[in-house]
């Protein structure tokens, strides 16, 4: 039965240019979605980005920029992620649009007000974050993901109880409604549920603001606390807040499942304190979150200031786009930190694109080619093989082992290449064109599973070989259709070059 599924991505902030870590999240996220595609299920798609932010106010000043000008350059730059890197977005929504504020006052003003209270408060502050820390919580005095002082702030602001929704949440993730994956991350959370909760700051004075961010109707000196504010894009980006909401009704009410993807370090506003101001509201709940690590170089963390920073850009200018996607789908862990690194990049590209999977569709269709005359695809010699790869890979996307879906695919690629090499059909061309055919048929019929099950990870290179066979295919389950179908070949240009 085919599932409705709505998809996200978490929306950065845009104090700087898109760094690699984004790029792996997009491309996580879009190969999830693709994933879902092949197996016929329905899917929503979407990211933005997240501009109410003092992050973004500070950088813009650091820059000389008008803020406004700086959100629309940074805001453009990770919009063209989605051209640059193949990400098949169905929407992208901006936390300065219309259709976002009016979602967010709208949630807001649902949170049941039980759970508001008004309070005099003076805090440890990391801008970084956007949130208050507590002395413990601090390693060394610093914010533990920064690894800069917090500032001390004192102001009026509203704050959410979310003590109320201890019970509720540590229940919904111990009985796998709310799955947070992998267990490290569920575990983390659920002992963070199990400690002292604080009550958090839901608003924000306007003074500190600089215009940016949304009123809250009662009070017109505050704002919504930008994590609030950005949480709420993933309704808002189905018109929540707007009259006609059938957007929302269908991705949000009605569909089977609701995915987060995220990296670990906006982990706790998106595995609790989402949930809770959702529960608050009346609101249904997302069902699924994944969360993935940081990029590493030398098991440092990127950034500019450490001189290890790779730009997205460059990468594209050296390599195929789809020997990026493939190499950070295979390499770096789906559910962890991993470490980014060009040398191992190159050697999967050479070794397994062009050596092994490139020349073995150059090689099966050069042969289809020369024999000159159309193949019908009746054989299919590795059916069990097929079958259980299928399976795995299935089995292993569902669960966001994407390291191991690419793994379960390259079985595949290995197998067919031992079949052929066993076979030989070309000593076969003129002496035995039933067997050659018979090899052929079922090498095509492979291959045809093998660029569908790598479709989500390289979809351009799928897409060729689909289109040099000459066969249209969208589901797995589209290739039983082509089966007894007759095949005239052309060798296709080459899929991939050594770099
Ligand atoms: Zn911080």
């Amino acid at each position: 039965m085919s599932k409705k599924i709505f998809v996200t991505c978490a929306l950065p902030y845009i104090n700087a240019d898109p760094h690699l870590g984004h790029v792996f999240e997009f491309v996580q996220g879009d190969c999830f979605v693709r994933f879902n595609k092949i197996i016929g299920n329905e899917v929503y798609f979407t990211a933005g980005t997240d501009e109410n932010s003092l992050k973004n106010i500070i950088a813009s000043h650091e820059h000389n920029i008008g803020i406004k000008e700086w959100i629309d350059q940074k805001t453009a730059s990770f919009l063209k992620l989605k051209d640059d890197f193949n990400i098949s977005f169905d929407d992208f929504i901006r936390t300065t649009e219309e259709r976002h504020r009016l979602g967010a006052q709208k949630l807001w003003s649902n949170i049941n007000k039980n759970d508001i209270v008004k309070k005099n408060y003076e805090g440890l502050y990391c801008i970084g974050c956007e949130t208050f820390y507590t002395e413990s919580e601090l390693v060394n005095g610093l914010c533990p993901e920064h690894k800069k002082a917090p500032e001390k702030i004192t102001e009026e602001n509203y704050f959410f109880v979310l003590k109320n929704y201890k019970e509720f949440l540590i229940e919904k993730i111990e009985n796998q409604e709310w799955i947070i994956k992998p267990e490290t991350r569920k575990n983390e959370m659920l002992s963070f549920l199990k400690g002292d909760i604080l009550d958090i700051s839901v608003t924000r004075s306007k003074k500190r603001s600089e215009g940016l961010g949304i009123e809250i109707p009662e009070d017109k000196d505050q704002v919504l606390w930008v994590w609030i504010d950005a949480l709420s894009n993933y309704i808002n980006v189905l018109n929540y807040g707007k009259d006609d909401n059938s957007l929302f009704e269908k991705w949000w009410n009605n569909s089977d499942e609701r995915w987060h993807f995220l990296g670990k370090g906006i982990l706790r506003f998106h595995a609790v304190f989402w949930p809770a101001f959702l529960k608050s509201a009346g609101l249904k709940l997302p069902t699924h979150l994944f969360c993935h690590g940081y990029i590493t170089v030398n098991g440092e963390k990127m950034s500019k200031s450490l001189g290890n920073f790779t730009d997205p850009k460059e990468l594209l200018k050296k390599y195929p786009l789809d020997s990026i996607r493939y190499y950070l789908m295979k390499d770096i862990p789906s559910g962890d930190d991993g470490d980014f690194s060009e040398v191992n990049l190159i050697s999967r590209h050479n070794n397994e694109l062009c050596a092994s999977y490139g020349n073995l569709i150059s090689r099966t269709l050069a042969l289809g080619e020369k024999y000159g005359k159309a193949i019908n695809l009746k054989s299919n010699d590795l059916k069990a093989d097929i079958d259980t790869i299928v399976k795995n890979y299935i089995d292993n996307f569902s669960k966001v082992k994407i390291n191991d879906v690419v793994s379960n695919a390259f079985e595949l690629v290995a197998r067919i290449n031992k079949y052929i090499s066993d076979e030989k059909p070309w000593s076969l061309i003129e002496s035995d064109p039933e067997n050659f055919e018979r090899i052929i048929s079922s090498s095509t019929v492979a291959i045809l599973y093998a660029a569908t099950l790598l479709w989500p990870i390289m979809p351009s290179s799928s897409q060729k070989i689909f289109e040099s066979i000459g066969i249209k295919i969208n589901k797995i389950d589209d290739i039983k259709n082509v089966l007894n179908q007759n095949i005239t070949f052309k060798k296709p240009e080459n899929l991939f070059n050594r770099i």
